[in-house]
């Protein structure tokens, strides 16, 4: 990681200080100077998802899901902001580490672990973590002094763009024998979580999840299986992409009225990923090489499907494009990937101004769930990310992670 500067005026629709990373200028500018492929990352953005989602949940306590895009200028800004994290990995526990976050900030949701997971991570200070079933609470018996748990329920959301309720969770009818299980192995149930799908389509099945966890805790107490004081509301949060996803506020205003119907000691916190990371970067890659063919052209640009466009198998997603080059006669085109393999097609039926070698082309919306699951195949290395705005005020530093 290095850091450098860049001079740059303050625009005028931003806080004095801060540059806009994702207008054409800027990117060019960035591009000159760290190369292509890039993702640029926009802390100032990072920031406004954060508030907006903390206004639309206040009170909650939003814990930053590391997996889509666990890079240290996000994690920073989230806690700069007065937020907390959410670990899955012994990899994401150490890049906090090596960050001197206080692990009381952080909590572990992977519900299934190897010991060494849980050692790790208790090694490092964190102390809740996620099980969902009876042999994962097994698993915690030797360090029942030191961990606690939030069992997971499951709300299948067949809706939801990946359905994390599948792979995941207990039922809810099975959550009080579990629940009796950690008791009867002396295992603190902190209490419960859930995760309806990433980029949920209406709020209906957090307000369905709450409802039931409510009930669920209640039972809970009145056995008193444990402190059952804490629901994690999991993550979900829906983005634009090219179609619109609901307001925040609306998103998140049934969800508020069902969290207000809880009694007062239940804390909640939430673990959103996406709604965090997705519009607060943009992907930026240039024009290899062109080819005519079949009547449409073909540019090959130095990112694909390998790379950070990964996100449009894994994550089903559809960045919205557009060429840096404006103007001239539009004619039928096709972008794709670098890598010798044909499934390397980013989008075909675009309509573009004739490209050239060192265009540079931009996906919108590209934070979440793309540089994180990119590889690089065929050694194409995946895209530098440069992160912008990381202090309020600081004109537009720049911190680099290599690729
Ligand atoms: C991936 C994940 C998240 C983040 O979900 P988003 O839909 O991106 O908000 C949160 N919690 C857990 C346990 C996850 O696996």
């Amino acid at each position: 990681m290095k850091t450098a500067r860049i001079a740059k005026k303050p625009r005028a629709a931003r806080a004095p200080g801060l540059i806009d990373p994702f207008e054409p200028r800027e990117i060019r500018r960035l591009v000159r100077e760290f190369g292509s492929p890039l993702l640029i990352v926009d802390c100032e953005r990072v920031r406004r998802q954060y508030r907006a989602l903390q206004r639309a949940l206040p009170g909650v306590d939003l814990h930053y899901a590391l997996k889509p895009l666990p890079h240290p200028a996000v994690i920073r800004t989230v806690l700069e902001e007065g937020g907390f994290l959410d670990l899955a990995t012994t990899g994401e526990v150490e890049v906090v580490a090596r960050m001197g976050v206080d692990p009381a900030r952080c909590i572990h949701t992977h519900p299934i672990k190897r010991d060494a997971d849980i050692r790790d991570a208790l090694a490092r200070g964190v102390r809740v973590f996620v099980a969902d079933n009876p042999d994962e609470l097994r698993k915690f018996t030797p360090y029942a002094a030191d961990a606690e748990v939030l069992l997971r329920v499951s709300f299948r959301s067949p809706g939801a763009v990946s359905d994390l309720s599948r792979k995941f969770g207990c039922d809810p009818e099975h959550l009080l024998p579990l629940a009796r299980r950690a008791r009867d192995l002396g295992v603190t149930v902190r209490g419960l979580s859930f995760h309806v799908g990433s980029q949920a389509p209406d709020p209906g099945k957090h307000v369905e999840a709450v409802e039931v966890c409510g009930k669920l805790l209640a039972a809970a107490r009145r056995e008193r299986l444990g402190p059952c004081d804490t629901l994690d509301i999991g993550g979900g949060f829906p983005i634009d992409y090219g179609t619109r996803a609901p307001e925040i506020g609306w998103f998140c205003a049934p969800i508020r009225a069902a969290l207000a119907r809880l009694p007062k000691r239940v804390r909640i916190i939430a673990e959103p990923g996406r709604y965090i990371a997705g519009p607060s970067a943009i992907g930026v890659a240039s024009v290899m090489g062109r080819a005519r063919r079949e009547g449409r052209w073909w540019y090959y640009l130095d990112d694909g499907l390998y790379g950070s466009y990964s996100g449009q198998l894994f994550d089903h997603a559809r960045y919205p494009l557009e060429s840096l080059r404006k103007g001239g006669r539009r004619e039928p085109a096709v972008l794709a990937g670098p890598t010798c393999d044909s499934i390397d097609v980013i989008a075909e039926n675009l309509s573009l101004p004739l490209l050239d070698e060192g265009d540079l082309v931009v996906g919108r919306a590209m934070g979440a769930y793309t540089w994180a699951s990119a590889s690089e195949f065929n050694f194409f290395p995946r895209a530098t990310v440069v992160s912008v705005n990381l202090e309020p005020g600081d004109r537009g530093r720049v911190m680099t992670i290599d690729r």
